[in-house]
């Protein structure tokens, strides 16, 4: 089960490589702000964060990726999103 879970995770993270260089990123990332305290986002200072993380089986899809600041993100690491709100606020 564990190298299901390794290989997964490696393989969604190659996704998410690719989808990094496509204008669909390039586009959401200049014009958000962040999934998590609406700060505005710039182009240092925004990083894709997936909602599901893959650890927990998430994929590297459109509708799991969102854009978030640094901080947010090492807030949240690897945390289900439930639980890092039910934390947070
Ligand atoms: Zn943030």
């Amino acid at each position: 089960m564990l190298d299901d879970l390794g290989e997964h995770v490696r393989r969604e993270r190659q996704v998410a490589r690719k989808l990094r260089r496509t204008r669909w990123w390039h586009n959401l990332r200049d014009n958000s702000n962040c999934h998590y305290c609406s700060e505005p986002l710039t182009k240092s200072r925004a990083t894709m964060d997936h909602v599901v993380a893959l650890r927990l089986g998430g994929r590297s899809t459109k509708d799991n990726i969102v854009p978030c600041c640094l901080p947010c993100n090492r807030k949240k690491r690897d945390d289900y999103m439930v639980d890092w709100f039910r934390k947070t606020f």
